[in-house]
């Protein structure tokens, strides 16, 4: 048996009949709390589900076999372009003005084409000399929550779902949003500063790719839990090792890259269509 997730409370007459014709009317939606689910005899195959979804313009996901929705303990998140709308090294640069070039590389990361690590370091160097006021005029000014992330996370806290911020980014952002969202749980890379400028590295080993894979595996050990009791979304190709060690990866808006390769993907919904997938 296969499990379909329509992320939508409502649909349509023209939508329904869509659904209807592709998988007649013993696959038909069944409303469960703010979405609808459809269990077939065989699963679709992702470029089916994509197809549909475009038709309609509504996210829909396959569950994976063996992941329990009843069952989960832990969510972990990107933070950038993820739970927040902007890349803040990106913000960062305006002040200094090297965006575009920072912008540039930070892009080509995410992608993929290049390693994290070594990109961080040569984006982090093209800041050295800011005055670190241009942090809080980020955070104050530029940085904005992608749409449903309140809804997202208070969801989580009403079901005592611990919930986990890391990021290539800075703890300047990671710890602000720790406070304001109250998040039980953040890493990130630690900004180095010499009298009130930044110096243009970070501070020890660099958070990437390797160490978000890592920091979920050292949560569920904090946690007494197991990786398939956990769901973790990202946008960027620094998550993929991340989501692969999670019951459940989610591709939020990500790039072509990341979509590829995880369990699931949302590219019309907000950030609460998650809570579709913990009943
Ligand atoms: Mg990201």
């Amino acid at each position: 048996m296969a499990t379909i997730i329509i992320h939508s409370n409502t649909l349509n007459f023209e939508q329904a009949k869509i659904i209807e014709r592709v998988y007649g009317y013993a696959g038909k939606p069944v409303k469960v709390n703010n979405h609808f689910r459809i269990q077939l005899n065989e699963a679709p195959t992702r470029e089916e589900l994509n197809q549909l979804a475009n038709e309609i313009k509504v996210d829909i996901n396959l569950l994976p076999d063996g992941f329990d929705t009843s069952n989960v303990k832990l969510v972990i998140s990107d933070m950038d372009s993820t739970l927040i709308g902007i890349e803040c090294i990106d913000e960062i640069a305006d002040y200094i003005n090297v965006k575009p070039q920072v912008a540039a590389i930070t892009e080509a990361a995410m992608r993929g084409e290049l390693n994290f690590e070594e990109s961080l370091t040569q984006r982090v160097a093209l800041l050295k000399g800011l005055d670190t006021s241009a942090l809080q005029k980020v955070f104050d000014d530029r940085l904005f929550l992608n749409p449903g992330a309140e809804t997202w996370i208070s969801g989580l806290k009403e079901q005592s779902i611990k919930f986990a911020l890391v990021s290539g980014g800075f703890t300047f952002f990671t710890d602000r949003l720790k406070e304001q969202l109250g998040i039980d749980f953040t890493r990130a890379n630690v900004l180095a500063k010499e009298n009130h400028q930044l110096s243009g590295s970070v501070v020890g080993d660099i958070v990437g790719a390797q160490a978000k894979a890592d920091f979920l595996n050292e949560l569920c050990q904090q946690l007494n839990i197991q990786p398939n009791q956990v769901i973790a979304v990202g946008d960027g190709a620094n998550d993929l090792l991340m989501m692969n060690e999670a019951g459940l990866s989610i591709a939020y808006k990500a790039k072509p890259a990341v979509q590829e390769k995880a369990a699931t993907a949302l590219n019309f919904s907000g950030l609460d269509a998650i809570l579709d997938f913990i009943v």
